[in-house]
């Protein structure tokens, strides 16, 4: 009976064999989304405090399987990143950006940064930022335009070569975010060694101001403590007028959230940049 019972659970447990064909069903389908062009990218504006002019844009994917929804990234992603395809996925993305920043360059669009997230998993590429690079030239001069990456504070600790990996890139023009910030565990001293130039404050925090006195608390630390070492900070996830009077009052510089604006396809993106402000 011993036997058999082990065998059974490890093999017949029903919500495996469900999650395991599911994340098949997900992998084979991005698998044929990167094919048939049904990844989409759409650009979130980030907002400069001081002045109410478009800082910045973030590339955030979308996955559009034909006579459905479009999938948010946090329903595949995952997926993705647990097998090699989130190099795949993200070099379409790259490439994408980077023909977005060639289309808005010949129209003539005011020339902005676009913030593209990068997983944990593709610096595990030993290839990766001369893959990017190579990509980079082959479509520069971007005359002003420029890409930013973002890696999570959980990806700064989870990869031994990310230092090495950041280093490089920031030697060839990109600048360097760290999203969620405020989840990890990251030291002050490890900050200062990596070259980091934005802060995002995770919006886990955010949308607890200002009812939460801790997470009011870690926000305003998180600018301070930013602040303090030259970096930029963000503060992501902005959705009410408390929550960024607070961020103003406390010298957040950018923000970036509905409050401001949605995800916008590039079509709208593009029209928000040609007027420059919210
Ligand atoms: P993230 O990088 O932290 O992106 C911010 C997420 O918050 C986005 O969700 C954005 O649409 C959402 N958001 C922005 N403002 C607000 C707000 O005011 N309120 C609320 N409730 N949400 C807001 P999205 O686009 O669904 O992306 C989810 C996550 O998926 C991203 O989190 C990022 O980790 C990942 N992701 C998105 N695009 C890419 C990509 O191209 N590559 C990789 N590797 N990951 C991506
Ligand atoms: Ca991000
Ligand atoms: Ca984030
Ligand atoms: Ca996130």
């Amino acid at each position: 009976a011993k036997n058999k019972g082990r065998n059974a659970y490890e093999f017949y447990r029903p919500e495996m064999t469900t999650a395991a064909s599911e994340l098949l069903a997900i992998d084979r389908g991005l698998r044929n989304a990167i094919q048939s062009n049904q990844l989409v990218v759409l650009y979130q504006p980030k907002i400069e405090l001081s002045t109410g002019r478009i800082a910045g844009v973030e590339a955030l994917v979308r996955w559009h399987p034909p006579s459905q929804g479009m999938r948010s990234p946090d329903s595949f992603i995952h997926v993705a990143e647990e097998t090699s395809l989130i190099d795949r996925i993200g070099d379409w993305i790259f490439d994408a950006v980077c023909n977005q920043i060639r289309e808005w360059k010949d129209r003539q669009v005011p020339p902005v940064r676009i913030a593209v997230n990068v997983s944990a998993r593709q610096f595990r590429n030993p290839h990766y930022v001369e893959n990017i690079r190579k990509k980079l030239a082959a479509c520069s001069p971007f005359d002003g335009f420029g890409v930013d990456v973002e890696v999570t504070e959980t990806t700064l600790q989870s990869e031994p070569s990310i230092a090495e990996a950041l280093r490089q890139l920031k030697a060839i023009g990109f600048t360097i975010a760290i999203d969620d910030f405020g989840t990890g565990y990251s030291s002050l001293s490890s900050l200062k060694q990596l070259p980091v130039d934005t802060l995002k404050i995770d919006r886990s925090f955010i949308e607890e101001i200002p009812d939460g006195p801790d997470s009011t608390a870690i926000a305003s630390a998180i600018i301070a403590m930013g602040h303090s070492l030259g970096l930029t900070v963000v503060a992501e996830g902005v959705e009410t007028q408390e929550q960024l009077k607070f961020v103003v009052d406390q010298g957040c510089d950018e923000a970036q959230g509905f409050l401001f604006f949605s995800p916008l396809s590039a079509q709208e993106c593009e029209q928000f940049l040609m007027k420059g402000s919210v």
